[in-house]
Order: structure tokens, then sequence, then C-alpha cells
């Protein structure tokens, strides 16, 4: 284990995942007397968005060839950034691309990585940053220790709360060239994630629904809900897998979609711990089962025991009134 690594850095391509990823790694930093730093790939910024809210440096790789996400050329432009600043800790944002590319940048480093970690603290004597992630369908919480450096974890989106920016702090920005090899990928076609070009990871509001809906064609209640309250269309994994009648993108869960939105609405979905690890991260929850003993409830802030072809109708009304109100 080398002794030299110094500094937190944080990277994500979402400009608002890196405020979150800042706001802890400001913490962290400030815990261990060191500076925080902002890895900007290709965003078209200057970097000093990052500075204002917590960076005391921005390394911006601005390269024609990056400018959408590719794992191999981001990886060897992290990669040799992180071999000649050597920091300890990196946190990196857990979106799809994210999570494609830092397993890959820790084993060109030969370190660990801790994906999807949900709690990060350091250690008595500050050696360690001790990482939490949930296991066994979300019946166990893991604490991870990485002894090779620099410590990497990914962290979803909503974890953690970005500092308020601040215009007046100052910090140094630091171009930086890194020698990519050309890609052997190549990007023909990027698509949105939902109709709507919602990502259901980017939601404020998600409306999702399980098997409690009978035919297809009734998922027009449900896209017609969303639309009323401006929310994303979810599902649970056996509309998606079994039925086909979304996309597997649009499915929540431990192996689909990890989801933080302020609020969720599940409709007809009973809430198994597999669907319960995806939206753990919710502020509230609220079901509509017409099955009172349905595990959902266990973990909804608000639930309605009814049959959903009544309930969302009424429901829907209900909200167009109240936006009438205002
Ligand atoms: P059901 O369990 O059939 O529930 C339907 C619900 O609708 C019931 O509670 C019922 O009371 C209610 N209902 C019926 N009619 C009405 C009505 N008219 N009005 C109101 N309510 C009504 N699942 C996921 O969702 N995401 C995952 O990522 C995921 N990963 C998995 C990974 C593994 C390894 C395994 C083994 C399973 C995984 N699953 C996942 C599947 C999971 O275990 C459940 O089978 C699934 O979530 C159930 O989907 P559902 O709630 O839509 O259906």
């Amino acid at each position: 284990m080398s002794q030299e690594n110094k500094g937190v850095w944080v990277f994500s391509e979402l400009p608002t995942l890196t405020y979150e990823l800042l706001g802890k790694g400001r913490t962290l930093a400030d815990k261990l007397g060191t500076e925080l730093a902002a890895v900007s790939i290709s965003a078209g910024a200057d970097g000093r968005d990052y500075i204002q809210r917590g960076a005391d440096r921005v390394f911006l790789v601005d390269d024609p060839g990056l400018s959408t996400f590719q794992v191999d050329g981001y990886t060897d432009a992290v990669t040799a950034l992180v071999n000649e600043h050597k920091p300890d800790v990196l946190l990196i944002g857990a979106t799809r691309n994210g999570l494609e590319f830092a397993p890959r940048l820790a084993e060109r480093l030969k370190t660990g990585c801790v994906t999807e970690a949900t709690r990060l603290e350091l250690d008595a004597e500050n050696k360690f940053v001790l990482m939490d992630r949930v296991t066994y369908g979300g019946n166990l919480v893991e604490t991870h220790i990485s002894r090779s450096k620099p410590q990497i974890a990914t962290i979803a989106k909503g974890l953690f709360s970005p500092i308020q920016a601040d215009p007046s702090r100052k910090g140094e920005v630091v171009k930086s060239e890194p020698s990519i090899k050309p890609s052997t990928i190549k990007v023909l076609e990027t698509k949105p994630k939902t109709a709507k070009g919602i990502r259901l990871t980017d939601a404020s509001i998600i409306v999702s629904f399980g098997r409690g809906v009978k035919k297809k064609e009734d998922m027009a209640i449900i896209e017609e809900f969303a639309q009323t309250v401006g929310g994303a269309v979810g599902c649970s994994r056996p509309i998606a897998e079994d039925l086909h009648w979304l996309p597997v993108d649009q499915y929540v869960g431990l192996s689909g979609q990890k989801v933080n939105p302020k609020l969720y609405l599940a409709f007809g979905i009973s809430g198994q711990i597999q669907h319960q690890t995806g939206i753990r991260g919710s502020r509230i929850i609220a079901a509509i089962n017409n099955d009172p003993k349905a595990p959902i409830f266990e973990f909804s802030d608000y639930g309605i025991v009814g049959d959903l072809y009544q309930v969302i109708p009424a429901l829907s009304n209900a909200v167009k009134e109240l936006g009438k109100a205002h």
C-alpha cells in the first residue's frame, strides 16, 4: 500500500451528481485535511461551477474523441490523471456509464472498487474510508475498506446533498490532455430512456406499476396519470422482463434501475424485497394495492387499500382540481 496518495476526487458525467459527490467529498477532504478535486471530461464547462460547489481543483479533460461517453477513452483519461496525481479517494457517480467505467478503472489501477456504496465514513484513525453497500437482495449491509489506493466507490444519485454554490470560492482549473487511444467503440445512436425523454434515475416523480395492471391497454391509465403529475413511468420486473410491455430500462429494483425520486408511486406492485431494494432512496413512497397485507405497505409512507382502476381516476381528478385551485 502506498503512503503517498493524497486528496479526495470525484467524477461523474452528470453535473448534478458531481455536485452531490462534491458535497460528500468536501466533508471527507476536510476531515482528512486534504484537497478536493473534480474531474470534468469534455463537458464544455470551464470547471468554475465545481469550484463554487466545493472543489479546490478541477481537472478539465477536453478531447473531441470524448464528446460522448466512451468507456475505453474515459478509462484511459482518468487512469493517466490518477497515476500522475495519486488521489487517496475517488468517488464515481453510479450512473449506467459510471458503473461500466469504475470497475475497469479500478482494474487498470490495481485497486478495489465498491459499487453503489450507500454510506461513506472515515475510520477512527482517518486512514480508510468505511464504505457500506446493501447486499443479498437488501437483507444485509456490508462494510468494506479498500487496502489499496485510491479507494474507489460508486455512488448513486440522491444519496448526498450538494453544497450551495458560492461564487466567491476560489480554486484552480488544470487543463489536462492525457493521451487516449482511438476508441474501438462507435456510437451509432443515443436514445432517451423513456418515451417522454426523462431517465428514471433523473426523475423527481415516478409512477410505477406492476401486475395489478391487468392488460397492456390499461397502461394508458398509468401514462395519463404520470402526465398529470409530471412523472416518469416505471414498472416492476415482470412487466418488462416477462410481459415486455415496457423496455427493460424502465423496471425498478435489485436487477433493474435504482431510483431516488422525491415521490415514488407504486400502483399494483406487491413490493417484494427485490423491488424494495431499487426504491430505498425515494424520499416519499405511496402505494395503491387491493391487498391490505401486501408487503409494499410495510415500507410506504402513504398507502391506499383499493382497486387501482377506481383509485387512480379519483386521484387524477383530485390532482387536476388542486391544479385549478392554484
Ligand atoms: P405481483 O407480485 O404479482 O404483485 C401484484 C400486486 O398487485 C399484488 O400485490 C396485488 O395485490 C396487486 N393488485 C392486483 N390487482 C390489483 C388492483 N386491481 N388494484 C390494486 N392492486 C392490485 N422485481 C422487480 O420489480 N425488480 C427487480 O429488480 C427484481 N429483481 C429480481 C431479481 C431476482 C434475482 C429475483 C429472483 C426476482 C426479482 N424480481 C424483481 C421479482 C420480484 O421478486 C417480484 O416477483 C416482482 O417484483 C413482482 O412484481 P409485481 O409486484 O408487479 O407482481
